[in-house]
């Protein structure tokens, strides 16, 4: 009996050993999770091996068969889970049944036990997660087996307990540990094929990560403790220029980094070596094999060897020389957004000052000159502040349109032959009599003429030279409180051409160096935000007429001490004969009997025209807009039309269109307030004999009306 006992014992060993065959060598090569197919399979096998361990049954008593089934079912319920194990347990419970005999409850109820106990082994104390997988072994197959000696209860009662005392003992000694060793063996496996898995997930990660270093638009490369390169990637040698041969134990200082920052970087690759993780990651500039340089961030890590001794430094790199620059790029486009910003609330607030002052002074003296009792001198004196005020916004509005055609590069000039003792004398002396060198009694205007100046005469335009210089010597009285402003000029000759050059020097409150570069600009002023007259538009205007002119400006200033202004005029010289007849006076037209026509929307325009018309005696007549003016027209035909080409309803232009169409003819001057560069062409190739910009003069009016009735 023994030796069955014996015999049976490792035929069921062998057996048992096949189940972990099929752990090993079917179910860990499965990928996780495993399907259903797999888990039907795994059933199949594990009953056919339980049913093999109960052909293979050691006998223990006459008519009591006695096999492993109850290890190879718990220890698949604790290793392959539920639908597998409940797989085998009816395959190898349906042969027990067919097998029959006294047993057969029992048999049956150690397949059911010992199959279930398995499973919720598995699902309540997996052994993935046990600290002492033995001891859970071990509990296991105590419970198992215990649960299956009482299941001899299910035995007839004439054996049941003469089977219990001859199974009690080597139940609960051999089968549990069996159920050690078989489960030991298992789980072993299963630890070996994780680690297996591991290993292959690291070797895998570990081909894809030096692929990547390989083949990434990232640039890598290894160095030596002493810095010399080991290995470099392929983006690394396409962006250097260089091949691998040229670089493999060169040292990387010696060619990629620019020798000023040489010394820099060694100490920062020491720092690192000696520990000092900040020194791992920086930004620094790389030359490429043709002096390219680039702005590289690194970030590296040090090697180890087995002995944890640091190798070397490997680094990845990436080139951020582009955004960079996007990035400088976009400050300073911020930082002019912002600029723009500031600028506009300054020159909004700037621009409503220099139109409300003079307004204002309009508005109060004109309503001070409709008082009673007002004395002769009094009012002159408010009819010239009026007149004042008046100019100064009207100069603001031609700096404006002035500024608007340098810009356009629409601003014409027209070359005459200058004198330019007169150009500077006359300028002078209109300031020595201006309201601006009044008010400052304290500033001496000095002209210095050299002796040669009466003979020179160029070819330039005149009144916009003369624009120029006047607006130097404002701004050097404006920016004066005392001493002395020099204007002079003279002539500069190089080799190949000659200029005259004109200054006007100060010695005013000065601009400090950081101000320099901004005063030409447009609205720009040294003191902004504070409010001073003046619009900023006076040196960026000088500039866009001194270039178009072909000169050049400049200055040199200190701040209090003063200021100097050049600028140069190409000197080119005529052959013309200088026009010295004086200047005739203003002719008042004589339009007695004659019929005006004034075609004006703007009543106030309109009352200053007919007021100073009339006083010629014409007769005069209204209309308020084109459509009027053409009925009138056919009414009765005017021997003059004052045409104001922008009004309500129908315009001077198709007005014009619409006189032609319908063979209407008479002498029309034209009269805007655009004061664009081709419109006075386009009034003139309309039908209109002559043309005036608005605010209308007397002088310039009567001028006009000379020249257009005398055609
Ligand atoms: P503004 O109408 O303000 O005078 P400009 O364009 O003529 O405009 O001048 C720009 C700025 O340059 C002025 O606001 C002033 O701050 C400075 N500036 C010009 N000329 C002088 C000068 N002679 N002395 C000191 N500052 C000057």
């Amino acid at each position: 009996m023994k030796d069955s006992i014996i015999v049976g014992l490792l035929q069921n060993t062998a057996i048992l050993l096949a189940l972990s065959y099929v752990y090993e060598f079917w179910w860990n090569r499965n990928d996780e999770p495993k399907n259903i197919l797999n888990k039907i399979i795994t059933g199949f096998i594990i009953g056919l091996i339980g049913i093999v361990v109960m052909l293979t049954p050691w006998i223990l008593v006459p008519g009591l068969v006695f096999d492993t089934r109850s290890v190879v079912l718990s220890v698949s319920g604790l290793f392959f889970g539920k639908l597998p194990t409940a797989i085998a347990m009816l395959l190898t419970g349906l042969i027990r049944l067919v097998k029959g005999g006294d047993g057969v409850l029992m048999g049956v109820a150690v397949v059911i036990t010992s199959g279930a106990i398995g499973m919720l082994w598995h699902r309540f104390r997996p052994l993935k997660q046990s600290k002492n997988y033995v001891a859970e072994l071990i509990a296991m197959g105590f419970v198992v087996h215990i649960v299956m000696l009482g299941c001899t209860f299910l035995l007839p009662v004439s054996n049941r307990l003469e089977t219990l005392k001859t199974i009690a003992v080597p139940t609960l000694i051999i089968y549990p540990v069996a159920t050690l060793l078989l489960g030991t063996l298992m789980f072993r496996q299963f630890q070996n094929w994780q680690n297996r898995r591991a290993a292959d997930k690291l070797r895998e990660s570990e081909r894809r990560f030096s692929e990547l270093l390989k083949n990434t638009f990232l640039y890598s490369a290894i160095v030596n403790m002493e810095g010399k390169i080991i290995f470099c990637n392929k983006s690394l040698l396409d962006v250097s220029g260089y091949t691998l041969n040229e670089l493999t134990e060169k040292n990387l200082f010696d060619v990629f980094v620019p020798l000023e920052s040489r010394e820099q970087l060694i100490l920062l690759f020491r720092n690192a070596l000696s520990g000092d993780e900040s020194a791992l990651n920086f930004e620094a500039e790389f030359l490429t094999k043709n002096g390219t340089r680039l702005l590289v961030s690194f970030n590296c890590t040090l090697l180890k060897d087995e002995d944890g001794k640091i190798s070397g430094v490997a680094g990845i790199g990436e080139n951020i020389t582009k955004r960079r620059q996007t990035e400088a790029e976009l400050l300073k486009s911020k930082i002019k957004a912002e600029e723009s910003d500031k600028l506009k609330s300054i020159f909004l607030a700037n621009m409503s000052h220099e139109i409300r002052t003079p307004m204002n002074s309009i508005m109060g003296f004109s309503g001070l000159l409709g008082e009673k009792d007002l004395s002769e001198d009094s009012r002159i004196q408010y009819i010239d502040i009026i007149k004042s005020s008046s100019n100064r916004l009207l100069q603001l509005i031609n700096d404006i349109i002035d500024l608007s055609k340098i810009e356009a590069k629409q601003l014409s000039v027209n070359l005459s032959e200058c004198n330019l003792s007169e150009l500077l004398s006359n300028s002078i002396e209109s300031f020595r009599k201006s309201e601006l060198l009044l008010k400052k009694p304290e500033i001496k205007l000095v002209l210095n003429l050299p002796e040669e100046i009466d003979k020179i005469k160029f070819l330039s335009d005149g009144v916009r030279v003369q624009q120029v210089l006047d607006n130097l010597v404002s701004n050097a009285i404006k920016y004066s409180r005392r001493g002395r402003i020099d204007v002079g000029c003279q002539i500069i000759r190089n080799n190949d051409n000659e200029v005259i050059e004109i200054y006007v020097k100060d010695t005013g409150i000065g601009i400090s160096p950081e101000m320099q570069e901004i005063v030409f600009e447009r609205f720009r002023q040294v003191e902004e935000g504070r409010y001073h007259e003046g619009a900023g538009l006076g040196l960026s205007i000088s500039k866009g007429i001194v270039e178009l002119l072909g000169g050049k400006i400049w200055f040199t200033s200190e701040v209090n001490t003063g200021s100097a202004f050049y600028f140069t005029i190409p000197y080119i010289i005529t052959k013309e004969k200088i026009d010295n007849t004086p200047k005739s006076g203003v002719f008042l037209p004589n339009l007695k009997g004659k019929k005006v026509l004034i075609a004006e929307d703007d009543y106030n325009s309109y009352r200053f025209l007919e007021l100073i018309i009339k006083r010629q005696h014409a007769e005069i007549s209204h209309a308020e807009n084109g459509e009027i003016l053409l009925n009138m027209l056919e009414a009765r035909m005017p021997d003059l039309i004052l045409l104001d080409i922008n009004m309500p309803v129908m315009n001077g232009f198709e007005v014009l269109a619409e006189m032609k169409r319908r063979g209407l003819n008479t002498k029309i001057i034209a009269q805007t307030a655009y004061a664009m560069p081709d419109e006075k062409e386009r009034c003139l190739s309309s039908g209109c004999y002559g043309y005036i910009s608005k605010p209308i003069k007397k002088e310039e009016l009567f001028r006009v009306i000379n020249e257009v009735l005398s055609i």
